[in-house]
């Protein structure tokens, strides 16, 4: 007998999955696959292999992979912003940067307050063209995904860069902050903490942070993993929280409650909503890159 990929934890996850669909292996190869980004009018995705130093491209139209750029500066997050630029977390330049449409590059934010970031992470951007990163320390913390080097800040957090480019901390009190998404309505950050790789005693949660335009308010707990940690994620359009795990991939209600599970064989470090429809969840699973349909549409950002 088959096993199932599928953990139903609440009754409501059966309307989000399709039982006859599988996991689709669509490349493996890498060491850590990371930070993807689905871009619609060139109809493909990309996504980092970050210690190998190279950013990878599968082409949705003949279901090729090749190298998008290499050496990439060890990338990690993307997201595509609102004019379809694509937006990167650089490790080993300590910065973010952009793709423009000319092919250049800009960096958009490589210093708070004089010193350098950490290696920033995972990234979001907001409807009002802001652009929210998280930025722990593990693109410095070895050779492996990035240069070794001390923390000039000292500290791990989240920051927003204004579309003017002034750059904001908005939070401070997480130890090692990572994925981050908005609520549909954007009145809630939702911020993973996998602070447990450093202080064991730091709890695989998300926290939810209230948002109101650039007011960001104290972080309440929404969701802890059970298994391995939760890196990068994305909603869903009805507010539905989809997240890597050790295990897989976990799905929460808005309200927090675990739905259920998409089992992998790998740890997953991040997923991403793509396909013309939005419905095909992309999977980033430690050496491979998988994809699945699922019932559910990925939110605008
Ligand atoms: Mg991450």
């Amino acid at each position: 007998m088959v096993q199932s990929i599928y953990e139903i934890h609440d009754p409501r996850f059966n309307s989000l999955i399709h039982r006859n669909a599988g996991t689709d292996l669509l490349w493996e190869g890498g060491r850590w696959c990371e930070g993807p980004a689905y871009l619609a009018a060139g109809k493909y995705l990309v996504w980092s292999d970050i210690p190998n130093d190279r950013l990878m491209r599968w082409d949705e139209c003949d279901g090729n992979v090749s190298v998008f750029k290499q050496p990439c500066n060890n990338h990690n997050g993307h997201t595509v912003d609102l004019e379809g630029r694509l937006v990167s977390c650089e490790h080993r330049s300590r910065c973010v940067s952009r793709i423009e449409h000319d092919g250049h590059t800009t960096i958009l934010a490589d210093k708070y307050e004089g010193k350098k970031l950490n290696s920033p992470n995972d990234l979001v951007v907001k409807s009002d063209g802001s652009i929210w990163f998280t930025d722990p320390s593990y693109g410095i913390d070895s050779e492996y995904e990035g240069d070794a080097a001390p923390s000039e800040i000292d500290a791990n957090n989240v920051y927003r860069i204004d579309p003017d480019g002034t750059l904001t901390m908005v939070i401070d009190d997480m130890v090692q902050p990572n994925g981050l998404a908005f609520s549909p309505d954007e009145s809630l950050l939702y911020v993973a903490d996998t602070g447990m790789t450093h202080v064991p005693e730091c709890a695989p949660v998300i926290r939810a942070y209230p948002v109101d335009g650039k007011t960001v308010g104290a972080g309440q707990f929404y969701a802890e993993c059970d298994v391995g940690l939760f890196d990068g994620f994305r909603v869903d359009t009805n507010g539905n929280v989809w997240s890597s795990a050790g295990d897989g991939v976990h799905c929460y209600a808005p309200d927090g409650t675990l739905l259920g599970k998409i089992l992998v064989d790998e740890v997953v470090a991040n997923v991403v909503f793509g396909g013309p429809k939005k419905n095909r969840l992309f999977i980033c699973a430690t050496t491979t890159m998988r994809s699945i349909y699922v019932n559910a549409i990925g939110a605008a950002r």
